[in-house]
């Protein structure tokens, strides 16, 4: 009997830009092709589960035919660029960030024709779009394309929602007045990490020069050429560029990527990152529209009982048509709504179960997870499944302490690989055994700084009763503005340890 192979199909979508054709589209895909869930990922991404092996081609056709692609979504090449998506209009600096996640996916795009070929062929082998198919040479990847995974971050300082440490190539704009004069470039940041072995390790990136606008293409491109050249090729878990730079150190990194762009490079600027914003609830946009952050727990679209997020953004879309964005907390930004249109837009949501921004925790809003089981062939333990009901037991502690007002923000994954990046936030939970987690804390909703090991294997079941009396030592020994992460930071582990004994 011919085994059935279940598949993801990931969209790639730089900035998190979306039409709404695009969206009721993969829609309609998931409902007729995949698991009748469209997933909204950490990187602003679409995920469909379940597509069977002989859909493929068909998913991926529909997906290209919206202008949207799955190439270079997956690989050893750069994927999804992300950049903050919040759609603020006549506002110089989101719409040079928009751009430039535009211009670097398109830069580094891989020139193959092969994705075509294979998967955009009719069944007769004749090629549908011939546009795409001269024979090119891969400038950037040659032959071997890159060691690893590669990921770009773009963002601004008051609002890091995409966690640009945690790419291997960061762009954080430097404002002057309403412009973006430069970019500081983070180089090495990366979450994953496998327990077994010791040498792997998640990372934040570092500050290694400031460009004007203008250099940032050819720089981002030095950089992957020097990771291109040196990164690690014998040691697949040694590959990520992060390894590179602790192996050499930055300012050899540094010399190296002066050498390929051909000039010296400057010090970075001192700006760092400030803050986050998830862009949930209705915002002014700026040109007299508005724009609504609807929150997507753990970016699952679908119908679920009373709640039914699926046809409620169905048909708003439908109805509306407008542009929408994906943002890194895996949430949907719906674009350039009518104040008019607002009560209406509001009962609709309502209607479908929705849940407007004053009606969420904190916890909820800055919460996200990996999907680990069943779609996860990686996955040691539950994530995305489980992360709600824990939820819903830390609203009740949170509650008991007053600490509503609190962003606290917790990243679950179902294993150590990290793609939900559990080692920077305030409370990092990641799969270690069969409904056993590693906690960590002491991150922030920044993610400016790496967790600690807090306790290793704790059952599921004990999760929030491990938390709870931490939350109670926050509340009692806090500092003025000082958040839970922060708290746990300044404290430390033995101290925290010793108190809670
Ligand atoms: Fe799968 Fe692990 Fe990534 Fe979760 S963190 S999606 S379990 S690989």
């Amino acid at each position: 009997k011919a085994k059935a192979y279940s598949c993801m199909v990931r969209t790639r979508i730089p900035g998190g830009r979306v039409t709404a054709e695009q969206f009721l589209a993969e829609l309609d895909l998931c409902d007729r092709l995949a698991n009748g869930t469209l997933r909204i990922t950490t990187r602003q991404g679409f995920q469909l589960h379940g597509v069977l092996k002989s859909n493929l081609k068909e998913t991926i056709r529909a997906i290209n035919h919206t202008h949207l692609t799955t190439l270079a979504a997956c690989g050893d090449v750069n994927r999804n660029v992300m950049c903050c998506p919040a759609p603020y209009k006549n506002n110089p600096v989101h719409d040079q960030m928009q751009a430039l996640s535009q211009e670097l996916a398109d830069h580094f795009k891989p020139k193959t024709t092969a994705y075509f070929d294979i998967w955009l062929t009719d069944e007769d082998g004749e090629k549908t779009n011939v546009a795409d198919f001269q024979p090119v040479e891969e400038p950037i990847y040659g032959e071997r394309y890159l060691p690893r995974k590669f990921k770009m971050a773009i963002a601004e300082p008051t609002d890091n929602c995409i966690d640009i440490h945690a790419s291997d190539l960061g762009f954080l704009a430097i404002v002057e007045g309403d412009a973006i004069v430069g970019y500081n470039v983070l180089v090495g940041g990366g979450m994953g990490r496998t327990p077994s072995a010791e040498k792997t390790y998640p990372k934040i990136s570092e500050k290694m020069t400031y460009v004007t606008p203008d250099q940032v293409i050819a720089i981002a491109e030095a950089v992957v050429k020097v990771q291109r050249d040196f990164g690690n090729r014998e040691d697949r878990k040694q590959a990520r560029m992060k390894y590179l730079i602790d192996s050499w150190g930055l300012p050899k990194f540094k010399q190296k990527v002066e050498e390929y762009y051909g000039a010296s490079l400057p010090e970075p600027h001192a700006t760092e990152v400030t803050g986050v914003d998830d862009h949930i609830g209705w915002h002014e946009q700026g040109d007299g529209k508005l724009f609504l952050g609807i929150n997507i727990e753990n970016g699952r679209i679908k119908d679920e009982g009373e709640l039914r997020i699926k046809s409620g953004l169905r048909a708003v879309l439908t109805k509306y048509g407008m542009k929408t964005r994906n943002t890194a907390l895996q949430s949907v930004i719906l674009c350039d709504i009518d104040p008019a249109d607002k009560d209406d837009i509001n009962s609709i949501l309502a209607e479908h179960g929705i849940k407007g921004a004053d009606e969420l925790s904190l916890i909820r809003r800055y919460a996200i997870a990996c999907p680990a089981f069943p779609t996860c062939g990686l996955s040691i333990t539950e994530s995305e499944r489980v992360l709600p009901g824990i939820i819903d037991d830390l609203e009740v502690e949170i509650a008991k302490y007053g600490l509503e007002s609190s962003k606290i923000a917790i990243h679950m994954t179902g294993c150590p690989n990290g793609c939900a990046r559990p080692y920077t936030p305030d409370i990092g939970i990641v799969g270690r055994a069969a409904n056993k987690y590693t906690l960590f804390l002491g991150g922030n909703a920044e993610g400016t700084r790496l967790c600690f090991i807090y306790k290793d294997m704790v059952p599921h079941a004990d999760l929030v009763a491990t938390i709870s009396p931490l939350l109670g030592l926050y509340k009692a020994e806090r500092n003025e503005g000082e958040s839970f992460g922060d708290y746990c930071n300044r404290t430390g582990l033995e101290a925290l340890e010793a108190k809670v004994a």
